[in-house]
């Protein structure tokens, strides 16, 4: 097979705050795998998680690198090319590039999409939430007044960890409360808060309509979690806590779900074996994004039947998404008919 790399930068309609930082571009990668005539896509986007740190000229250089190595294998050979990658420690936002285009490569191969060759029930999709970044209240009303305007918005997914502290947490939260009365509400707290913030936070939110919190405690301090969910009449859930499978086990007795990202888990493969590995130990599964495009997000949506709440957002936010692919419906983000992710270039649209 032969493999291309281009970079591409995308700029949010809306810069997106969170407790670490603010984004308002990304640049990110879009592979092609190409063999018989056929092509299937992938997109590696960065992101910067604690020690894990996965900036675009970081993956661009991994992909260039182990392009020629893989140059020998059929796109059929998954199970090879991941274990080439593997042991040149490709990162994971890059071999999560190269397994969705060999999995959209496979399903143009057969014609099918994806999401029919694993068998999966497209009307089980559950809909996706859009994101409120840290805000000013008044500035977060905004936010929600624009996201209703713009789609068929039917859960948000609210982000705290305001560093100027949980009563800065709350205000913005009444205010997109009383913005949004009636829709479902997540909170992610990007690890912004201690674990005695967390408490009060959780006993505080549960009475205002929000369903679960995500990482509520930073990334390294997870020895708190079990005492966390013990006092949360909430469900927690992890995400820079969980990157892949290896440590879901060690998770199982101290929160209620994780959040799976492509990126993270370098792959729908990967993503498929962190679904089994957490169903097997009893929690939740969420499928969240980075700053992705509709490419990545178009891969998770193909999955997303498996997930019981979404978070697949991203590309929504983007002025210039380069992609076209899975739509929202009645606020589901739902994949289509044509084979593989069924993506193509905005520009064909
Ligand atoms: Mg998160």
């Amino acid at each position: 097979m032969q493999i291309g790399i281009e970079i591409f930068t995308v700029n949010k309609r809306n810069p997106l705050t969170i407790s670490r930082g603010t984004t308002a571009q990304t640049t990110n990668i879009w592979v092609q795998v190409k063999q018989d005539g056929i092509e299937g896509w992938g997109e590696a986007s960065p992101f910067s998680l604690g020690n894990c740190q996965q900036s675009t000229e970081t993956l661009k250089d991994a992909l260039q690198q182990v392009a020629p190595k893989l140059e020998k294998f059929s796109p059929l050979e998954r199970q090879r090319v991941e274990l080439v990658l593997l042991e040149m420690q490709v990162p994971s936002s890059a071999r999560a590039a190269l397994d969705m285009a060999l999995h959209d490569w496979l399903g143009k191969r057969v014609g099918l999409p994806l999401w029919q060759m694993w068998g999966l029930d497209r009307n089980v999709i559950v809909p996706t939430s859009v994101t409120i970044g840290i805000n000013s209240p008044q500035a977060a009303k905004g936010r929600v007044r624009d996201w209703l305007q713009f789609t068929d918005v039917r859960v948000f997914k609210i982000k705290l960890g305001n560093p100027n502290g949980i009563r800065a947490d709350q205000e913005m939260l009444m205010a997109v409360r009383e913005e949004a009365p009636a829709k479902d509400l997540y909170v992610d707290a990007n690890g912004g808060w201690s674990l005695a913030d967390a408490v009060t936070m959780c006993n505080w939110l549960e009475n205002l309509g929000v369903k679960y919190v995500e990482q509520p405690l930073p990334q390294g301090e997870e020895y708190n979690l079990a005492q966390l969910k013990e006092r949360s009449p909430l469900p927690i859930f992890v995400d820079e806590s969980c990157l892949t499978s290896r440590d879901i086990p060690q998770l199982a007795n101290c929160v209620d779900g994780i959040n799976i990202k492509l990126m993270k888990a370098g792959g729908l493969t990967e993503v498929m074996r962190m679904v089994h590995t957490a169903r097997a130990s009893g929690l939740q599964v969420m499928f969240g994004c980075y700053s992705d495009s509709s490419l990545s997000n178009t891969a998770a949506a193909h999955l997303s039947s498996l997930a019981d709440y979404l978070d697949l957002d991203s590309h929504l936010n983007l002025k210039d998404d380069p992609f076209v692919g899975a739509t929202i419906q009645n606020g589901r983000l739902l994949p289509n008919d044509q084979p593989g992710l069924g993506v193509r270039r905005a520009a064909e649209a």
